[in-house]
């Protein structure tokens, strides 16, 4: 037996305890010392009117132990407030989100025989994710895509420490800093910067839309590709469909001092309860979590043999099954097959070589003093006349400020430039800068006079200052 481990472990809704029962099970059988602490979360909280659908016991459990593995929940529709998945991203700032893209020799897929092996490394709470959103106009929307040096470097290095953590020689970092520049160009600085720290792992950029070809079309090239929040979210979907789909797709969420286990795939309402679901994705879940535990053997042994087993043919769940003429198993005999394969090894299956995790601690690159100079402010208005108009009102040669242009959604529409035929929204952005250098005391203070002298003409909705970095 090993050294003892407490775990807090949420069955969930729909399947989830039915696989969960298979994981440990096989964990049980693997003779990993687990005390399993069972907490509640999702459908069951929802219904007794816990909005956030996360008790405060489970949240309890969770801090104390630390680590956690969880079945899918449920998002009802209808009641409860949010997501029970996002509450506990966000209550743990469980920054890292990896998804391991590891083709299981055995499972035919589009891509079977090319030896696919990477980790899509998602930064997992800002960004467009962090949910921050206002109506501006009945007919304007707009959503905060907000990024930290702090989270870029946290998860920059996370990257690396993988790397090192599972023998892996280069790291990517994906983003679309050619257009964001200040917001993915941070993440693509900072990764380039952290790179530094780590001169024996390769490291390259890549802009997103081309990772997503590239993965596609030449995705052994990669071994770690780091993004941010949205871009993960889309390729590491893109990445668990290259091996043969959500259900075989497992994935870990890391914070500095919580980290949660879970698989990729949903609920699956409809075969639930039916012994039909398929284990695999929880089960590799589970193996990514023994590993955190440090139990490097047991991992080993349960993922060979998961693989081994899957490679016989003889035990795939319906999911698996489709194209086959050949009768699906159900959970509890996949369960029992993984536990009597262990110690087999799987055909043309390199089991990776893991070393423990080190989890970054170091974050050199906050701001350390640094200052932006303020330059002026950009007024975004609710305003439907004629922008011609606007500008000429908005004209005084004894203001603090001059008017430089107004756009709408990003384009200029004054002054107007020749040709261009750019549609006119109720949201335009008046885009004013300083006449002479301020402080940014000043500034706010001699922006409060315009916008109640022009109270009128500026019915603003937002306002953000505009600064040199
Ligand atoms: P889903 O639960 O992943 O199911 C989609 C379909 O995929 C299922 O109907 C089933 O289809 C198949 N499937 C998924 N996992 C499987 C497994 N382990 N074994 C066998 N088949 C499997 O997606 P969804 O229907 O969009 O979502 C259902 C609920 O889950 C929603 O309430 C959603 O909010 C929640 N959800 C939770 C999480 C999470 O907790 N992390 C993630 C996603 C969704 P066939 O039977 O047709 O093969």
């Amino acid at each position: 037996m090993s050294i003892k481990h407490t775990v807090s472990i949420l069955p969930g809704d729909g399947i989830g305890p039915e696989i969960m029962e298979a994981v440990q099970q096989i964990i049980k059988a693997a003779r990993v010392n687990i005390t399993w602490e069972e907490c509640v979360a999702g459908k069951k909280a929802f219904e007794k009117g816990i909005t956030s659908g996360v008790p405060e016991k489970t949240i309890a459990s969770i801090a104390k132990n630390g680590v956690a593995i969880k079945g899918p929940l449920e998002t009802p529709i209808g009641y409860g407030d949010r997501s029970a998945n996002v509450t506990l991203r966000k209550l743990f700032e469980t920054y890292g989100n990896i998804r391991p893209a590891k083709e299981i020799p055995g499972l035919k897929t589009a891509f079977s025989g090319r030896n696919i092996n990477l980790l899509i490394v998602r930064e997992n709470i800002e960004d467009l994710y962090a949910g921050i959103e206002y109506h501006q106009t009945p007919s304007a929307a707009e959503s905060i895509k907000l990024i930290t040096k702090h989270g870029c470097e946290k998860i920059s290095r996370l990257a690396f420490e993988l790397a090192l953590s599972s023998g892996r020689k280069k790291v990517h970092c994906a983003t679309k800093a050619n257009i964001m520049k200040f917001t993915e160009g941070m993440f693509k600085h900072v990764f380039e910067e952290v790179s530094k720290d780590y001169p024996n792992i390769e490291s390259n950029h890549i802009i997103i839309d081309n990772c997503a070809h590239q993965l596609v079309v030449n995705p052994e090239q990669f071994e770690i590709i780091v993004t941010s929040n949205l871009n993960g979210d889309i390729l590491s979907d893109l990445a668990s469909g290259l091996i043969g789909g959500l259900g075989v797709a497992p994935s870990a969420n890391i914070g500095d001092k919580v980290s949660i286990f879970e698989s990729v795939h949903g609920s699956a309402p409809d075969i639930a309860g039916k012994n039909l679901a398929n284990p695999t994705a929880l089960l590799l879940s589970a193996c990514l979590m023994l590993r955190h535990l440090k139990e490097f053997k047991a991992a080993q042994m349960i993922e060979e043999a998961l693989v081994y087993t899957l490679q016989e043919g003889k035990y795939l769940t319906a999911d698996l099954t489709k194209e086959k003429i050949i009768i699906p198993t159900t959970t509890t005999k996949i369960t029992q097959r993984i536990i009597e394969n262990f110690g087999k090894k799987p055909a043309n299956y390199l089991y990776g070589n893991f070393k423990n995790l080190n989890l970054p601690i170091k974050n050199s690159l906050d701001s350390k003093g640094e200052v932006l100079t303020p330059i002026g402010a950009d007024v975004f208005i609710q305003y439907t006349g004629n922008v011609e108009d606007l500008a000429s009102k908005l004209y005084s040669p004894h203001s603090d400020f001059e008017l430089k242009s107004i756009s709408c959604r990003g384009m200029q529409v004054w002054p107007k430039i020749p040709y261009a035929q750019v549609e006119l929204m109720d949201l335009l952005c008046c885009h004013f800068l300083t006449k002479s250098k301020m402080t940014k005391k000043d500034l706010r203070s001699k922006l409060l006079e315009l916008l109640a002298k022009e109270s009128k003409n500026l019915p603003w909705m937002h306002i953000e200052l505009v600064q040199k970095y």
